[in-house]
């Protein structure tokens, strides 16, 4: 694909030194995840006649279609992490003759059970009515679907249901989809390739800034300084996900509209396990978990077919604890009588974990401006009452394509207003807002506990919305408790000011030795399946960072570190990429961040200038996962 490059150089009024080359197309496009991959797919094929004589025509090179790149941060395609249960109906649409077989790991769900695990250890922190119910379970077990301490919940409402949806992995079925989408010659999708900003001129996204090379740590020029160019477009189309710091970067440029927030997120850590030879367990078993380790951690168990399963769980901000760190979490989980039966002689192949946008509607920006427009889960699409992602994703990059060939087609500009009429009403009109709109307040609940949760989940999902238990969300930060709050009656502050010590001395987080402590096992590791983290992130290489990028995780205000006590940042790291530095500010090590984003949600600290942000910005970053199995 031909693309213009203008040879004179941009120069920055803070930094003339250096200079940017500039290269001008029509549609710029923020990460390669479902999103994009749902906007790629539909506008691909239909932007050539089939005489080959472009449908509509580029305005950066005459003549030909459309100029369309799409830059990905991760190294790869299908290096991102999900689930992923599906009911596809998105994805069905765009492929009606999909042939399953093409796309490795897929399976149609064939079974669907949600499980609530009683605690059989008794270390998680139940609430009274909690453990009235688990005395009762106990008690009535021989009426009761019981066996190895869960109960298989007899009926299930069906908005949860997945009946007639596919299993699939992220990695596999993304790989798959950029295969089709550069297959027809109009698309060019660049992996490895952050952008660091969107070029904003006097309220008009104009493009992007790709990430420069060859700096220190701090982003200033070193050897082989290679400063990152600069994309115009007529259209910048952002889908950088949850965390993505171009939709943070429209979100304090423009602001949110009134009322909406991203206060609401959970962090998931899904491991993929190769299943022991005699695993009872059908491709297409969907296992949903709640009640453990903790009421409310809820878990997910999908079988793929050879024998490979997608496991994990969800740490969500509501859980009010300190020790927030979703690896040991999740081992405590494997290690559930119920699910370990299946698991035990298992091998872990890969692993990952990554932020989910739970705030759904609620957390949804502006989704136009001019130049540019949002789809995906950072635009709020995902549906919190079903935890359904994939297919919301991919309608609302489908709803932007067919929006953008409605107006190349009638020569409009991509003007704030435009794409209102032909994106946003289109948006309005789908299944998806419908859908939305029932969720939207189906998890306030939660913010007053887990029974209260489920309550308010049910009644929202019986009454499509009509009806729900609502509780004003409110930031992490102000919820989470100390640890001498957190453990009282259970460790002794003293103890904990021990235990502290011991840890700092060893530079190792304090998580491990307080759980411990709180009469949760010692994981026994097996090498296979239960290692260590540091094994697991070393694991095969599968997390790594290039040289000579600047470091993505900033804490910003120093200050505000070296009085923080708790310093959850270092506790609930997913790649223990943050340690204990000196004068109480952490360290950061790219080379194991897995760009999950939970450091940011879990910071306790707020900006004194913005309480919906916390004290660690996350940057565009290289590196991270490199596995297309999760
Ligand atoms: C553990 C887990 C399990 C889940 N399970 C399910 C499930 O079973 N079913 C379901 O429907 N949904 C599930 N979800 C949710 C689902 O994965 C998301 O809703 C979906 O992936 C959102 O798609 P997206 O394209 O909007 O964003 P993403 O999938 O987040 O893709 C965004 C892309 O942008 C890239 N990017 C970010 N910043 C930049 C940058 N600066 N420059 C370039 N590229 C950038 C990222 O690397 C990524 O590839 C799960 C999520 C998690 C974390
Ligand atoms: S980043 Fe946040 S949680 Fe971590 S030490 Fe600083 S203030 Fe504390
Ligand atoms: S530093 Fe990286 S791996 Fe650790 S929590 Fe933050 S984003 Fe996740």
């Amino acid at each position: 694909m031909a693309v213009l490059v203008i040879s004179s150089p941009v120069t920055e009024s803070n930094s003339p030194l250096i200079e940017r080359q500039r290269m001008d197309v029509d549609i710029v496009c923020v990460g390669f995840g479902p999103a994009t991959a749902g906007f790629l797919t539909t506008l691909s094929k239909q932007l050539v006649n089939t005489d080959g004589t472009p449908a509509v025509e580029s305005a950066t090179t005459p003549g030909m279609p459309p100029q369309i790149v799409c830059y990905e941060r991760a190294a790869d395609i299908g290096f991102g992490v999900s689930g992923v249960v599906t009911k596809a109906r998105a994805l069905r649409a765009m492929f009606p003759d999909l042939d399953r077989a093409q796309i490795p790991m897929s399976a149609p769900v064939s079974e669907e059970k949600v499980l609530y695990l009683l605690d059989p250890i008794g270390a998680s922190r139940r609430s009274a009515t909690l453990r009235v119910a688990d005395a009762m379970i106990r008690a009535f077990k021989w009426a009761l679907p019981v066996e190895h301490d869960a109960l298989n919940l007899p009926w299930t409402p069906s908005f949860l249901h997945k009946d007639g949806g596919l299993i699939l992995s992220m990695g596999q079925f993304m790989q798959w989809v950029g295969a089709q989408v550069q297959s027809t010659g109009t698309v060019q999708i660049w992996p490895g390739t952050p952008v660091s900003q969107a070029l904003i001129e006097q309220n008009k996204v104009v493009g992007v800034r790709l990430l420069d090379q060859g700096v220190d740590k701090k982003g200033k020029p070193a050897d082989g300084f290679t400063p990152g160019m600069d994309i115009h477009a007529a259209l910048t189309v952002v889908a950088d996900g949850p965390v993505g710091p171009i939709g943070q970067q429209l979100d304090a440029h423009f602001g949110m509209p009134d009322g909406h927030h991203t206060r609401d997120w959970a962090v998931g850590m899904k491991f993929v396990v190769d299943l022991p030879e005699d695993t009872p367990l059908k491709p297409g078993t969907v296992l949903h978990t709640f009640g453990f380790p903790e009421p409310e951690i809820f878990g997910f168990f999908y079988v793929h077919p050879d024998r490979v399963a997608s496991l994990g769980i969800f740490v969500p901000s509501w859980f009010d604890s300190p020790m927030r760190t979703a690896y040991r979490q999740l081992q405590h989980w494997m290690l559930h009588p119920y699910l370990w039966r299946y698991l035990k002689g298992g091998k872990l192949r890969s692993w990952g974990a990554k932020t989910l946008g739970e705030s759904g509607r609620r957390g949804e920006p502006h989704l136009v401006g001019d130049g540019y427009a949002r789809v995906g889960e950072g635009s709020g699409s995902t549906n919190v009452l079903t935890g359904s992602g994939v297919d919301e994703a991919w309608a609302t990059g489908t709803q932007l394509a067919e929006a953008v060939l409605e107006l190349l087609k009638a020569k409009k500009p991509f003007t704030k207003q435009n794409l209102d009429e032909a994106y946003v009403k289109r948006r309005r009109a789908s299944w998806v807002e419908k859908e939305a709109i029932v969720a939207e307040k189906s998890r306030d609940g939660f913010q007053k506990g887990v029974v209260r949760g489920m309550l308010g989940m049910a009644l929202a999902g019986l009454t499509n919305g009509r009806l729900s238990l609502s509780d004003d969300p409110v930031p992490p930060w102000k919820r989470i408790p100390s640890i001498e709050e957190y453990y009282q009656g259970r460790v002794s502050p003293e103890e904990i000011a021990r235990l502290h010590a011991e840890c700092q001395a060893r530079n190792s987080s304090l998580h491990g030795a307080l759980m411990e402590k709180a009469g949760w096992p010692v994981i026994p590791y097996d090498g296979q399946l239960l290692m260590s983290h540091q094994d697991a992130l070393l694991m095969g290489g599968k997390v790594q960072a290039p040289a000579g990028y600047a470091d993505h995780v900033e804490f910003l205000n120093p200050e505000l570190c070296e009085k923080c006590g708790a310093k959850i940042c270092i506790e609930a790291c997913s790649g223990q990429a943050i340690t204990l530095g000196n004068d109480g500010v952490p360290n950061f090590d790219r080379e194991k961040c897995v760009h999950c984003g939970a450091c940011i949600w879990n910071c306790t600290r707020p900006l004194p200038d913005n309480p919906e942000r916390t004290n660690i910005a996350f940057h565009a970053g290289t590196g991270g996962l490199h596995s297309a199995e999760n």
